[in-house]
């Protein structure tokens, strides 16, 4: 059932992930009644930080529950770069395996980029390698890094018009604001926008916002877009993840997001919430990624 809040629509992630999983464990259950065997997804996490923790914990699940083998392989945050580069190329030698991810941040004693290109190409499900970021930019099939590719999905579900619109994009890093802003001027479904990217040397921020018809906020500073920021109208996609202390919660925490929630949204057409939205549908696109490489490394 869709949201709506005066006239204002609740992009619920919970929603659309739910539907792509089911489609995917329908898929799946095909494959396996075809006499295949089930897609395979090994996780690497290293150390203990508690979101690394919690985003793991879930990835493993939701495998789980579409009918996805799951393989967690940890280590202590002590551990060398040697051995783990090690672990990725047993992994990339493993014909079981389909999918790898290496969860980040990585401890400082090992280089995040070394670790990216040490996996193969082709089981690279969270997208990040030189040779799928290269492949994406020039149109090519590739595997989109999860949070971009989960918005798409989103965008697509909720038939929220992209063509000609001004899309602005806080945010430049490899895994979110450089892709979306990458797909979103693409010539293809749910892209060719015209993208704005901006980043912390951004100068006149406040006015670039204020004419984004879609505002994707990917900075990673609780509540920093406000009310002034947005024309009326428009799409918030909040990407944002900040665990920011609250001793009256259960947790000690709470999960906010890069947009004043409360006071954006009566504004916009159509807004996600956190939690609730974009990290469900990372989800979903590493699923959907995990089943491409089953699918392509096993000629199905
Ligand atoms: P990052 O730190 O790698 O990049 C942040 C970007 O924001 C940088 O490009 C920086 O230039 C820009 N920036 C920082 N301060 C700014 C400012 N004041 N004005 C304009 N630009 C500014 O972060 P990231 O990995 O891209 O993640 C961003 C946020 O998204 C974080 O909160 C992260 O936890 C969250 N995230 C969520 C999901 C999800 O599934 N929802 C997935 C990945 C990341």
């Amino acid at each position: 059932m869709l949201l709506y809040f005066c006239n204002m629509l609740v992009l619920d992630g919970k929603l659309v992930s739910a539907a792509v999983k089911e489609d995917l464990k329908a898929e799946t259950q095909k494959l396996i009644s075809a006499g295949n065997r089930a897609p395979h997804l090994a996780a690497i996490l290293v150390g203990s930080n508690g979101a690394s923790e919690t985003y793991v914990a879930s990835k493993v699940k939701n495998c789980e529950e579409i009918g996805f083998i799951s393989t967690l392989v940890r280590f202590e945050e002590t551990i060398d770069e040697a051995t783990l580069l090690a672990k990725i190329a047993e992994l990339n030698q493993d014909p079981s395996v389909d999918g790898i991810l290496v969860q980040l941040p990585l401890p400082k004693q090992i280089k995040e980029q070394k670790v990216i290109e040490a996996i193969d190409p082709s089981k690279d499900v969270d997208g990040f390698h030189p040779s799928s970021a290269g492949k994406l930019m020039q149109g090519l099939p590739s595997f989109i890094p999860a949070t971009p590719y989960g918005i798409m999905m989103m965008l697509e579900f909720f038939k929220l018009e992209t063509k000609g619109k001004h899309a602005v994009v806080i945010g430049r890093s490899n895994i979110v604001g450089r892709p979306m802003s990458i797909l979103l001027s693409s010539n293809i479904p749910n892209g060719n926008c015209t993208v704005t990217i901006c980043h912390s040397h951004t100068h006149n921020l406040k006015e670039i916002c204020l004419q984004a018809d879609i505002l994707v906020a990917a900075l990673g500073r609780p509540e920093f877009v406000k009310a002034d920021m947005i024309k009326t109208g428009a799409v918030v996609i909040d990407v944002g993840i900040t665990r920011v202390t609250d001793a009256t919660a259960k947790k000690g925490f709470r999960i906010k997001g890069d947009v004043a929630y409360d006071e954006v949204a009566p504004l916009t057409s159509a807004i996600t919430p956190v939690p609730g939205g974009v990290g469900l549908m990372t989800i979903a696109g590493l699923l959907k990624n995990t089943l491409q490489a089953y699918k392509t490394n096993n000629g199905i």
